[in-house]
């Protein structure tokens, strides 16, 4: 068995191998860069090797400096990961040419699955259902339109060397055909240096079913069941699931075999993903399922397939790299109730997903169903990396239970200042559609921004906040809140939220069961995934000792009086204009005895949170 195991990755999956790892009495080695010397994997690993700066091409994709690690830490084996160098053929015969163990498959299976094309042909040869297509040699403008107009439109062009959704265009129309064509081949070029295409059926209404593999070094293969990742943003996963909705045992099974198949034609050895793309616009049937492509490495949603059969994939993975057969032969491989995981990210859904990068002050991961993190409060999300922060799994019987689970699993994230997906996740999986399985590729599009808007506090949680403004008041000096008045009924409470920095007048009401916390600067209060800086609100001027008589409002109103005129002689806390918000009229009053410098203002203006009202300057004379 393997001693040392360096993981040549970072975040989450270089902390889940070590989980495992770890379990299984096997020394872990991590690598890092400079960015990521404090890192979670780096505190969990038993040594640590820094093998660059923070850009990744300089440090997680440099093979030589990872195999160096490896001598220099004494492992015997690298464990890839997903992403960076864990599907590249040519490290990982550097990795075997320098004695060490790859964990992973022949970098032959991960050639011969490299190219869209060549795997196709491959697949189609093994038996394997292929979307049909044109996969030829022959890459003539003209032949090619005469292959789409055959193929029948809609059509997708697909660089044979494309990845991670570039390098395809859909074509509906055949006058489109030349300029997608043209267009298509420029950016394979330039991304892949490799300006080949091939030509496919577009398939309406897809969805994205995937089946788990596991060859070993004695010519075993099984499957694991499939999964459902059409619950795409871009071509980018978001929510993952195990086993797909609506897969009736006929169809699983010729999947499954089709899958075992392709995998049996590449002799894999390993975790592998064979992906399908299927019909979704009627009830899945075999005949309506093709082949897309092998990801030849373990698949950052590996955890609800482990949910549903039991198994650890990483285990295995150890197992079969230190040359054990596969521990479990097919028929012992059963599924068993519904599994689904959500990916969090640092990012701001309701700024179009812009990563959200700094310092995390704040972290509290749900306490429920299964959590793979790579970061824990005070950790720092780096812009050098994938902002995935964490995965969410939920495992149930059935699979409403497991989505209402992990609806709630992403409800409870709480995490400032940096942004997640959280209530992105939050409102997905309350979606009704979603609920009851009628997913396809396009459905996160179609409903991704209204998933993605902004989440307002509720008034309960304000309330809740408001009470504890109160309630510190009490204990020490009164604040200068209007409305608050001592051995009074409880007057509203002006807050302040950090989103957007909104202004809101709140009622106190303690309310037990909400997430308030404490915090130098005020409270954080966190809801349906979301977490707001919420602090009592001063209106400026009022109470400031250095006498600035300027006085603003304390959120949008409108002004409904003014009792007074600029140069006007006025006495400290006579009430200068009258203010409505929030449904309440508000007296502003004089924060200093003088004479009315600035009004800018008149009755039935409307102003906006902060504008300057008046300012009242101290009278010299
Ligand atoms: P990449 O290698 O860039 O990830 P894939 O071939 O795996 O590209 O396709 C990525 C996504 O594009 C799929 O998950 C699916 O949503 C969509 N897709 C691919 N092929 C087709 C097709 N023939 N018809 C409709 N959608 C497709």
């Amino acid at each position: 068995m393997i001693e040392t195991l360096l993981i040549a990755n970072r975040g989450e999956i270089a902390c889940r191998v070590i989980r495992t790892a770890r379990a299984m009495g096997i020394r872990t080695v991590a690598v890092h860069s400079a960015a990521d010397a404090g890192a979670l994997h780096v505190r969990l690993a038993d040594a640590a090797v820094a093998i660059g700066p923070a850009p990744a091409r300089e440090s997680y994709l440099v093979g030589e400096r990872i195999i160096a690690a490896a001598r220099e830490s004494g492992a015997q084996a690298i464990h890839p990961g997903y992403g960076f160098l864990s599907e590249n053929a040519a490290f990982a015969q550097n990795v075997i040419d320098a004695g060490l163990i790859w964990v992973g498959p022949d970098p032959a299976s991960i050639t011969a699955m490299g190219l869209k094309d060549a795997a196709k042909r491959l697949m189609a040869k093994a038996g394997v259902p292929v979307t049909p297509g044109y996969i030829g040699e022959n890459q003539d403008p003209a032949v090619l339109a005469g292959e789409a107009a055959q193929i029948g439109y809609p059509v997708l062009i697909k660089a044979v060397a494309g990845g991670g959704g570039k390098g395809m265009r859909l074509v509906e129309d055949p006058a489109q055909f030349a300029d997608a064509l043209a267009s298509c081949q420029r950016e394979a070029a330039s991304s892949f240096g490799n300006a080949h295409v091939l030509i496919e059926k577009y398939i309406s209404s897809p969805r994205h079913i995937e089946v788990q593999v596991f060859g070993d070094a004695h010519g075993n293969v099984v499957h694991l069941f499939e999964r459902d990742c059409s619950l795409q943003r871009r071509h980018q996963k978001v929510i993952e699931e195990a086993p797909a909705p609506g897969m009736n045992a006929e169809t699983r099974a010729a999947l499954c075999a089709a899958a075992v198949r392709a995998a049996q034609a590449v002799a894999y050895r390993g975790a592998g993903t064979i992906e399908f793309i299927a019909d979704g616009s009627g009830p899945l049937s075999a005949d309506r399922i093709w082949f897309m492509e092998m990801n030849t490495r373990l698949q950052v949603e590996h955890p609800v397939t482990e949910a549903v059969t039991g198994i650890d994939l990483v285990e295995w993975q150890l197992r079969v790299a230190a040359g054990e057969p596969i521990p479990l032969t097919q028929d012992r491989i059963t599924l068993n109730g519904h599994a689904v995981e959500a990916r969090l990210y640092a990012e701001d859904p309701a700024a179009g997903f812009l990563p959200s990068v700094g310092p995390i002050e704040h972290l509290r991961l749900p306490q429920s169903g299964r959590v793979d993190s790579g970061v824990a409060e005070g950790d720092r999300v780096s812009p050098y990396y994938d902002p995935m922060l964490a995965k969410l799994i939920h495992h149930a019987p059935t699979r409403t239970a497991a989505f209402a689970g992990l609806a709630q699993m992403a409800a409870a994230v709480q995490c400032w200042p940096v942004r997640t997906n959280a209530p992105f996740l939050t409102r997905a999986l309350a979606d009704g559609d979603v609920i009851a399985g009628r997913i396809d590729t396009g459905l996160v599009g179609q409903r991704g921004d209204a998933w993605a808007a902004r989440v307002a506090p509720g008034e309960a949680l304000l309330q809740d906040v408001a009470a504890r403004v109160c309630a510190a008041a009490k204990a020490g000096p009164p604040p200068h809140l209007p409305g608050w008045r001592l051995n009074a009924a409880p007057a509203p409470v002006i807050v302040r939220l950090d989103d957007g920095e909104q202004v809101r007048a709140v009622t106190p009401c303690y309310k037990t069961g909400s997430s308030v916390q404490g915090h130098p600067r005020g409270y954080l209060a966190s809801e349906q995934g979301a977490t707001w800086l919420i602090q009592p609100w001063r209106p400026a001027g009022i109470g400031d000792e250095e006498g600035a008589g300027a006085v603003h409002a304390p959120m949008p109103g409108l002004v409904t009086a003014v009792m007074v005129a600029a140069g006007e002689r006025v006495g400290k806390g006579q009430t200068l204009l009258t203010l409505e918000a929030m449904k309440m009229e508000q007296a502003i009053k004089s924060p200093i005895e003088g004479v009315v410098a600035e009004l800018p203002v008149s009755a039935g203006q409307q102003v906006g949170a902060d504008a300057l009202l008046i300012r009242v300057e101290k009278d010299e004379a």
